[in-house]
């Protein structure tokens, strides 16, 4: 647990929260300010800043745990679908620096608007793009 983070404490249980699910290395709570009904935040137990920090282990039971939550969502809500967001550092709109992933259900006439402005591509630029993600991919095996 790290020292005055708020979302170790109530991943913890030492800040009472409205849990969906708890397990061993995760709780999923209520958005205390939900985007729509039902909007949920998986928060890992063990603290990580962010996606740049999470361990492979706790990154690969996050979507089991999302999955299982958003089909619960779909049976007791009635949601005709979701969005899963999750933000990583201040330009990305990150606010609570202990990683978590919103799952926010989408009901028709929600007022939300989860989306972005599609950009333009150049095939030549796209494979420089690639070719250095996959560079830097390979230099960390
Ligand atoms: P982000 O902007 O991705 O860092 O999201 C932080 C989210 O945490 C926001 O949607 C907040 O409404 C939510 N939040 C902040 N404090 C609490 C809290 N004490 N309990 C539940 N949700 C919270
Ligand atoms: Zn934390």
């Amino acid at each position: 647990m790290e020292q005055d983070c708020i979302f170790c404490k109530i991943a913890n249980g030492h800040i009472p929260s409205a849990t969906v699910y708890e397990d061993e290395m995760f709780r999923v709570i209520l958005d205390l300010s939900p985007a729509t009904k039902g909007h949920a935040l998986v928060l890992p137990k063990r603290h990580f800043r962010n996606i740049f920090d999470i361990d492979e282990t706790t990154a690969s039971r996050l979507f089991v745990v999302a999955a299982k939550v958003a089909r619960a969502m779909k049976k007791s809500l009635g949601c005709e679908g979701l969005n899963i967001v999750q933000n990583n550092e201040e330009i990305a709109g990150q606010t609570v620096f202990h990683f978590h992933l919103h799952i926010i259900p989408r009901y028709a006439d929600d007022g939300q608007k989860i989306l972005w402005n599609p950009g333009t591509s150049d095939p030549e630029v796209q494979k420089e793009i690639a070719c250095k993600i996959s560079e830097a991919l390979d230099a960390d095996k």
